[in-house]
């Protein structure tokens, strides 16, 4: 959906961001991945973001000659794929750059963009207590997305491993938030995984410790290592909301990050 910029000093705190990174380059541009997975029997789109609905959120706005947003809808239509025939919505976790892109519309007045699509999302961040108070208050952006979807009885809410599709399961990882999941595909044997924001960068792969101001440290380390050992055992596919897709090896209790073949990988 295109780059967006992050500023590294308010995700991990000022004192780590500047021991752990040079400072020309706290001010990082991440991806924002969407990913589409077809099956016979199901098309399912995991976090569908919109960059320019996070952009409007920002202050200051991100730089106009850097930022070029791609509506995801548009990169659907380049692989042929109409929103009405995606069966499934999955949203790793409620935090607004992974569901954005759920509604469409101007002047409020929004609608879902996937009106065919189970929307499958963790309880536990729904009833998270920014999402409920947001939701009481009439908080705009939770107003023009979550709302739209429960009122057209699109929401899945779910708690633990649950089957979406054949070979498709959405897993529990929680620590980035209460609820966080990913979404496990196996495909005659081999494994692919949809992270979501398990790990944001690659730092946090190979330096275990190093986590976002935001998330129960404790949780997330501990749902880290259980998915790097299953990760590096299985050889699997890692696809994440701000990395490039790459491989997680465990080895001698050391975690590293390999990107997948012709990707540039993620440094910073
Ligand atoms: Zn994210």
């Amino acid at each position: 959906m295109g780059d967006f910029p992050i500023d590294l000093a308010e995700v991990y705190g000022p004192a780590v961001a500047a021991k752990r990174f040079a400072k020309g380059a706290l001010k990082a541009w991440f991806p924002s991945n969407s990913i589409l997975i077809t099956t016979p029997e199901a098309k399912v789109l995991v976090d569908p973001g919109d960059s320019a609905k996070l952009a409007a959120s920002m202050d200051p706005r991100p730089d106009p000659r850097r930022f070029r947003p791609v509506p995801l809808v548009s990169q659907l239509a380049e692989v042929g794929v109409a929103p009405s025939e995606v069966t499934h919505v999955v949203v790793t976790h409620l935090h607004f750059d992974h569901f954005a892109g759920v509604t469409a519309g101007k002047g409020g007045r929004w609608a879902a963009v996937y009106p065919k699509a189970r929307h499958i999302i963790p309880k536990r961040d729904w009833d998270m207590p920014d999402i409920a108070e947001g939701r009481k208050k009439g908080d705009k952006d939770i107003e023009g997305t979550l709302e739209v979807i429960e009122k057209a009885g699109l929401v899945d809410l779910v708690d633990g491993r649950v089957q979406v599709a054949h070979g498709l399961a959405v897993e529990p990882y929680p620590g980035e938030s209460p609820g966080h999941q990913v979404l496990a595909l196996s495909a005659g044997g081999s494994r692919v995984y949809c992270i979501g924001d398990l790990f944001h960068i690659v730092q946090e792969v190979e330096h275990p410790g190093l986590a976002a101001v935001w998330t129960d440290r404790k949780t997330l380390a501990a749902s880290q290592r259980r998915f790097a050992s299953t990760a590096s055992n299985e050889g699997a596919l890692v696809l994440s909301g701000h990395m490039q897709p790459g491989f997680i090896s465990l080895s001698r209790g050391r975690r590293s990050w390999r990107p997948a073949e012709g990707q540039p990988g993620t440094s910073i």
